[in-house]
Parts: structure tokens; C-alpha cells; sequence
């Protein structure tokens, strides 16, 4: 379907990949919960596909950081509970309430808010508890009774209970053991004021694959439902087999001989060295794909290239070891024949991280399903 687009630049979001990811988590989790982390248009994947996806492979939550992703997704997903992880403005209670929303809650001031904002549907709300990420949560268990005390005689009911791990994707173990003892203290003295029906739930991707025995009722699924690993570490141990659902692709609309000693692009930092053939795809910073990806290689014919001269806001310029016909395909990240340029790879020229990359990929780029 390419519906509205009209460019030679693209994603292909494999749904395949995210069913089989959803599925190895499944198995190798036996029989907690799967909620697929949908945040930030599904980490640049495309939110109502990849959700769709997930349902199908058997996770039963979608989880978002803000209201509005939740709301949008409800008007797809009519049954499906949908939890927002982030904090939510209180005066958009009655907003989530109405649409069946579950928000998340950790501050006393926060509940008589959205209390007095309510009308006349009740709220579902998850407690979030801060064990050592240090950005939202309860960190004690008297702040925990102050939030519980706070929703008694209210149309507010905490249905779920949450943290979230910092460190679980690093070599060293120490810090995760550290938090997840103290959710354990906390959930002890907590959960007798708590209904029994709560869902309790702790880990990301990392946790999920690294520790699954001590994941309580369910995993919030980010990363590796994509299929990246959430660190080097975690792809090392191979706990399970991901497979990538992004792949990102263009195609040459120019091809060129050029002369030893002619340059290429804005600044002309490039020269040629030699005689040589350069071809230009249309994409570049306006699409995400930044000025700092110059050098990174590209694959054309199973081969990889390196894009030369400074990145354009919509078009660069590629080094090819012999001429190209215009409209051949360029893969910038994904698989052809024997070679890969893999999202970790674009990552590490980047110096970040692979969550980084699907997300910076902008809007303009069209998103196909496979
Ligand atoms: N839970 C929370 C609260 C998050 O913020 C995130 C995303 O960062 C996740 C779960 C998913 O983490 P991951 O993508 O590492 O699986």
C-alpha cells in the first residue's frame, strides 16, 4: 500500500518478525503476560500495525509513555487494555476513564486531582514504584499507603503495580539484584493493602529474557519486539532468536562519472582520488538520516558503499565501485544477499543506542507492512 507517498525511499516493517518475536518472548516466559510497548509510534515502526501484530502473537496489554498515543490506539484496539506508562496530566482523568484507559499514578496530590476530575467512570490506575531508575515512582512504602489511602472512597482503583530496572541490559548484575529486593521489600508490605487481583509486572526486554523467573505476572516488551537486543551483552547470551522487523531502503536517481580532483557536496569536503562513479539517493537529515551517518556504508548489489561528501537535508551522495542503473535499490539498513547493514550498526557509527535510530527516522519516510 503506498497510499499518499510518492518517493523512492522507504521502510519495510516485517509484522512477521513482530509475531515471531512476541511468540519467542511467550514461550520463553511459559506463561506470564506479554505487553508490547507501542510508545513513540511503536519506536518508529508504525503503532497500529505493529499493535495489531503483537495482539495476534498473543500479548494481551499495549503499553504507551503519553495519553494521546493510548487514546489514539483505543480507537483501533476497542477491548484491549492499554496502559500509559508516563505521567499524565491529572485534568485528563475523566479523558482516560471514559476511553477505558489505565494511567499511571505514584504521587498523593495526583489522585485527589484527578479524583475531582472524574465523572462518572471509574479510573483503572497502576502504581509505579521507583526501586533505582530514579525518573518516576513511590520510592517508600509510607509514600505507597498515602497513594492507597488517597484512592479509598474514590472511583479510582489501582489495578497494577510496576517498576522499572535501569541496569538490566549491563554485564554486572549487582545494581538489578539491588532493585529488584527492593521491590520485593516494598511489594511485601504493600500488597496486603492492595485488592489480590493486582498485576504485577517489572521487566523490559532485557529483564524479560535475562531473568524471566523473577518477572511476577507480566513483561512490558519494547526493544526485542522489534527484534534488537537491548545491548550487546543481551545479543551475546542469545537467550532467545530475534528477528528485525525495520528495514530501510532507497534507490540511485542519479549516477554519475566523476574526475579525479572533483568534489561533492556542500563545502566540497570530498574529493575525488580518482576517477569514479557516484550515485545519489533521496534521503537525508529532514529525514533523520543526519549529517553525522556521512561515511556510514550503504548496500547496492549485495555490496557496501560508503555515502560521501556531507548529507543534504533530502538527498547524499554514494561512492559506487562501477555504474548503476537509476532506480537501483540501495538498502541503508537491512539485509541483501551475503551482506548486513544492521540498525546496531547505525547505532555505533552514531554512538547511541538502536532505540535511538527507528524513532529518529522521520514521518516522511513512508512505513510498508510485509
Ligand atoms: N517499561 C517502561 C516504563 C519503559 O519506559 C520502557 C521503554 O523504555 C519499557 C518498559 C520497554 O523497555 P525495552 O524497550 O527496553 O524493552
Amino acid at each position: 500500500d503506498k497510499a499518499g507517498y510518492h518517493r523512492d525511499t522507504w521502510a519495510e516493517i516485517d509484522l512477521e518478525a513482530i509475531r515471531h518475536n512476541v511468540e519467542e518472548i511467550k514461550n520463553h516466559l511459559k506463561d506470564k503476560e506479554v505487553f508490547a510497548v507501542v510508545k513513540a509510534d511503536a519506536y518508529g515502526h508504525g503503532e497500529v500495525e505493529v499493535a495489531q501484530a503483537a495482539l495476534e502473537a498473543g500479548a494481551t496489554t499495549l503499553a504507551v509513555s503519553i495519553l494521546d498515543e493510548a487514546i489514539r490506539l483505543r480507537e483501533h484496539f476497542s477491548n484491549v487494555p492499554i496502559l500509559v506508562m508516563g505521567w499524565t496530566n491529572p485534568e485528563y482523568a475523566d479523558i482516560a476513564a471514559q476511553n477505558n484507559i489505565t494511567l499511571t499514578a505514584f504521587q498523593t496530590d495526583w489522585v485527589h486531582q484527578a479524583n475531582e476530575h472524574l465523572t462518572d467512570q471509574d479510573l483503572s490506575i497502576h502504581l509505579k514504584v521507583d526501586t533505582g531508575m530514579g525518573r518516576i515512582g513511590i520510592r517508600s512504602v509510607e509514600e505507597a499507603y498515602d497513594v492507597i489511602r488517597a484512592c479509598d472512597r474514590t472511583n479510582i482503583f489501582i489495578t497494577g503495580v510496576f517498576t522499572h530496572f535501569a541496569t538490566a541490559d549491563e554485564p554486572d548484575f549487582k545494581y538489578y539484584h539491588q532493585q529488584l529486593g527492593a521491590f520485593k521489600q516494598w511489594l511485601k508490605q504493600v500488597k496486603p493493602h492492595l485488592p489480590d487481583s493486582i498485576t504485577v509486572h517489572i521487566g523490559n526486554s532485557a529483564a524479560s529474557m535475562r531473568f524471566p523467573n523473577d518477572m511476577y505476572d507480566g513483561v512490558r516488551f519494547g526493544i526485542s519486539m522489534y527484534g534488537l537486543y537491548p545491548s550487546k551483552h543481551v545479543k551475546e547470551e542469545q537467550t532467545i532468536l530475534l528477528k528485525p522487523a525495520f528495514a530501510l531502503y532507497s534507490r540511485l536517481i542519479h549516477v554519475k562519472k566523476i574526475q579525479k580532483g572533483d568534489a561533492i557536496s556542500y563545502g566540497a569536503t570530498y574529493r575525488a582520488s580518482e576517477d569514479e562513479w557516484i550515485g545519489t539517493i533521496p534521503i537525508g537529515y529532514g529525514d533523520g538520516w543526519i549529517r553525522k551517518l556521512q561515511s556510514i556504508n550503504v548496500l547496492i548489489n549485495g555490496q557496501k558503499h560508503p555515502i560521501v561528501g556531507r548529507i543534504c537535508m533530502d538527498q547524499c551522495m554514494i561512492k559506487l565501485d562501477q555504474s548503476y542503473d537509476v532506480g537501483t535499490r540501495v538498502t541503508l539498513i537491512g539485509c541483501e544477499q551475503n551482506a548486513t547493514v544492521s540498525m546496531d550498526d547505525v547505532a555505533d557509527h552514531l554512538e547511541t543506542i538502536n532505540y535511538e535510530i527507528p524513532c529518529m527516522l522521520g514521518k516522511r519516510i513512508p512505513r510498508y507492512y510485509i
